[in-house]
């Protein structure tokens, strides 16, 4: 039999991702939003290059019929191989990040705050623009 693509890792990254959730992004609970966790051996690349450690997808509203959370991360296992738990943890942080929720308590997929290249950030830091 072939090795499903994703499975629930909510006993593990769910556990992991509690305390976060708590400390560092109370909102989400305030909010009462849910989260499921998602583990994939998919070696999932953007652009070819960039290789995809972790990903947040809001699940849209025809598909919480069937899935009963708001918000589905998936962590790409076979490109974490080898990471240690606080870079696990790191990981989990940026993906609850991705979670945003405008005033009126909707919550939307929120984008980075930063985008740009490695060796602009070493030489002029992250907020030369501003
Ligand atoms: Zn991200």
């Amino acid at each position: 039999m072939e090795t499903p693509e994703f499975v629930n890792r909510n006993d593990m990254y769910g556990q992991m991702a509690e305390p976060i959730i708590y400390e560092r992004c109370p909102e989400i609970l305030a909010n009462g939003i849910s989260v499921g966790f998602v583990g994939s051996n998919k070696k999932k690349t953007k652009n070819k290059v960039k290789v995809v450690h972790g990903e947040c997808k809001k699940v849209p509203s025809l598909y919480k019929i069937f899935c009963p959370y708001d918000f589905l991360i998936i962590i790409y296992e076979e490109n974490c191989a080898g990471f240690t738990d606080e870079q696990m943890e790191i990981l989990l942080w940026h993906e609850l990040l991705h979670i945003g929720i405008d005033d009126k308590g909707n919550a939307y997929l929120k984008d980075h705050d930063v985008e740009d290249f490695d060796e602009i950030i070493r030489k002029h830091g992250l907020h030369w623009s501003v």
